[in-house]
């Protein structure tokens, strides 16, 4: 946990007592500063005094915010819409989140440095391959963030002569929405689509909660950027000396050495990853070689299984077209899961890859009118559910094939969250595979 005398007789209220506002929960307190936490689910509110019996409880829209050094409010409050912002911002208390605490306390730890990572997609992807090209480059590594991985929550970097250690962050928009001061040695910037835009003042302010990293870094600090779409060159544009990077700087034939980083959009991951990499003094040899010893988080084309020729990959993290259709891209034949909560639409943005889709199989909420779309380009079955999307795909496929779960779309229609769904997509595999295989025993024997 990051400790840190910066917090010390500090008087801070935590709106939001998830994982992350838990965690800064304990680390506030652990660092000796006076704490009032608030959640609407009484049960937060239990875990928060079973955790910090001298804890107070207060809602921030009742109590006097006056004389507070902070709100901090849990990524996830819509700031835009939530009342709590004027209280506030009435009482002169300035609203953050735990990376900004992160950064109020960076000058009482060891020296270290921060790469910052953000992007519409492929946040996590590139932020856990940094940090695992630092860990096979024997650098000191935190990786935290909105991963999953409240930062204050994770071990500090020990003291080391040199001072390299690299905390490696990934950042959301609305986690930079909270943050003020974190100046990142390496900032990063993947891609701009729109997304999001129910909390932004269109896609012009999502932009500019994205620019907002690099205007908190100092001179000398560097911007890595993926200039490959319009928004993203706007930003790189601002800057002075921005390393700008292209998906296209990897050929492809290299990605066949690197088994996890498949398909068009990791391209634009490792050349974001190298260029961190080369900023930070990497030797380039050495960084090549740790691309093939990375395997890929969960839930990101993730492969689960192959049964008969067949490999099964979950994508659930494809939350929008534009995170599906590079998946699309990473194979020849494939039959598609896709359908959810819908962000829009259209599945306009996939387009170019339909010809690798065999069949398509629809689900959830967008399903009817995803498969209205695509009925027009391929053959769809209406699954409506995941057992029966899975089921057919299964019979459907042949040797060589890909089932390919990347649905566009939120998951909160059917499921808890993209990993609930991932998980579901994975058991359904398992069990069919598991069936199939006793069949065919029962038939043999
Ligand atoms: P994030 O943390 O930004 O949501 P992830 O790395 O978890 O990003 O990937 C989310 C989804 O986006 C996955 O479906 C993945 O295949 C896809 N994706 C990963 N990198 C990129 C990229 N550079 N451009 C577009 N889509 C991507």
């Amino acid at each position: 946990m990051i400790v840190s005398p910066a917090f010390a007789a500090k008087r801070y209220c935590i709106l939001g007592l998830a994982r992350s506002g838990l965690a800064t929960l304990d680390a506030l307190m652990a660092s000796g500063a006076q704490c009032t936490v608030w959640d609407n689910r009484e049960e937060a509110r239990e875990t928060a005094i079973a955790n910090h019996p001298d804890v107070v409880i207060g809602d921030p829209m009742e109590i006097d915010l006056a004389g507070f050094d902070g709100l901090i409010v849990s990524p996830g409050v819509p700031l835009n819409r939530h009342p709590v912002a004027d209280r506030a911002r009435a009482a002169d208390v300035p609203i953050i989140g735990d990376i900004e605490l992160f950064a109020l306390a960076r000058p009482s730890l060891p020296p270290h440095r921060v790469v910052g990572i953000t992007g519409t997609n492929g946040k996590s992807t590139t932020t856990a391959l940094i940090h695992h090209i630092l860990r096979e480059a024997g650098v000191p590594t935190i990786m935290g963030g909105n991963i999953g991985l409240p930062i204050l929550s994770q071990p500090a970097l020990s003291p080391n002569e040199a001072g390299t250690g690299v905390y490696v962050l990934e950042l959301s928009s609305y986690q930079i929405d909270l943050t003020f001061s974190l100046d990142c040695d390496v900032a990063v910037l993947l891609n701009i689509t729109p997304d999001h835009l129910d909390r932004y003042d269109g896609f012009a302010g999502y932009c500019a909660a994205k620019a907002r990293l690099f205007s908190m870094q100092s001179n000398a600090h560097v911007a890595v950027i993926a200039t490959d779409d319009e928004p993203t060159r706007a930003i790189a544009a601002t800057l002075a000396a921005p390393l700008e990077v292209h998906a296209s700087d990897i050929p492809a034939g290299d990605q066949a050495a690197w088994p996890s980083l498949k398909g068009p959009h990791n391209a634009q991951n490792i050349a974001v990853a190298l260029g961190v990499a080369h900023a930070l003094g990497l030797d380039e040899a050495q960084t090549r070689r740790s691309l093939a010893t990375y395997s890929s988080l969960p839930h990101r084309m993730e492969r689960v299984a192959e049964h008969r020729g067949v490999v099964y990959v979950n994508d659930s993290k494809a939350t929008n077209p534009a995170s599906t259709a590079p998946a699309l891209g990473a194979f020849a034949r494939i039959h598609w899961i896709v359908g959810g909560l819908p962000k829009g639409d259209s599945l306009d943005e996939c387009a170019e890859h339909f010809g690798h889709v065999v069949h398509a199989y629809t689900i959830g909420e967008a399903g009817p009118v995803f498969a209205d779309q695509l009925e027009k380009v391929m053959p769809v079955t209406r699954a409506e559910m995941m057992a029966n999307a899975v089921r057919s795909a299964m019979d459907n496929a042949k040797a060589g094939d890909v089932v390919l779960l990347s649905p566009a779309c939120a998951s909160f229609d059917q499921f808890r969250d993209f990993e609930a769904r991932g998980d579901c997509f994975r058991q359904i595999v398992d069990a069919l595979i598991t069936q199939d295989v006793t069949q065919h025993k029962d038939v043999a024997q």
